[in-house]
C-alpha cells in the first residue's frame, strides 16, 4: 500500500495527517485534504515522486510503497542507516566536514528497490 495513504505510523501511531488543506487548494492535491507530516526524501532526477519517507515522530524510513507483511521496517532502517553511514565514511573521511547522508541514503534506496517492490 502507498504510504502516503497511511494517516498514522503503523510503527509508532504518530500522527501523519497534518493541518486541512484550504478548500480553493484542494485542486493541487488528492484527497483526504490534509498535509502531510511525513518527511519526504526526493530523488533529483525524478522530482514528482518520493523515494522514500520518514515519520516525524518514531524517525523509522518508510518505503514510498510499504507492504508489512513483505517488508522488516527495522531491518530495512537498520541496513539504511548502516550503509548511509559507512558510505558517507569512505567518500567524505572524519576532517571534510559535510555530510553526504541524505544523498547515500537515497543512492542505496536504489540498490534495495528491486527488492522492496517485490
Ligand atoms: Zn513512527
Amino acid at each position: 500500500m502507498n504510504i502516503k495513504n497511511y494517516t498514522h505510523c503503523p510503527e509508532c501511531g504518530g500522527k501523519w495527517l497534518g493541518d486541512p488543506i484550504p478548500y480553493e487548494d484542494w485542486e493541487k492535491y488528492d484527497p483526504p485534504y490534509f498535509y502531510s507530516r511525513l518527511i519526504e526524501y526526493r530523488d533529483n532526477k525524478s522530482e514528482n515522486t518520493a523515494a522514500f519517507y520518514e515519520c516525524p515522530e518514531c524517525r523509522l524510513f518508510f518505503p514510498a510503497e510499504y507492504d508489512p507483511e513483505k517488508t522488516d521496517i527495522h531491518v530495512w532502517n537498520s541496513i539504511l542507516n548502516t550503509y548511509a553511514n559507512l558510505v558517507d565514511t569512505i567518500r567524505c573521511g572524519k576532517d571534510c566536514g559535510g555530510s553526504n547522508r541524505d544523498e547515500m541514503l537515497l543512492e542505496l534506496n536504489k540498490i534495495l528497490k528491486p527488492h522492496i517492490y517485490k
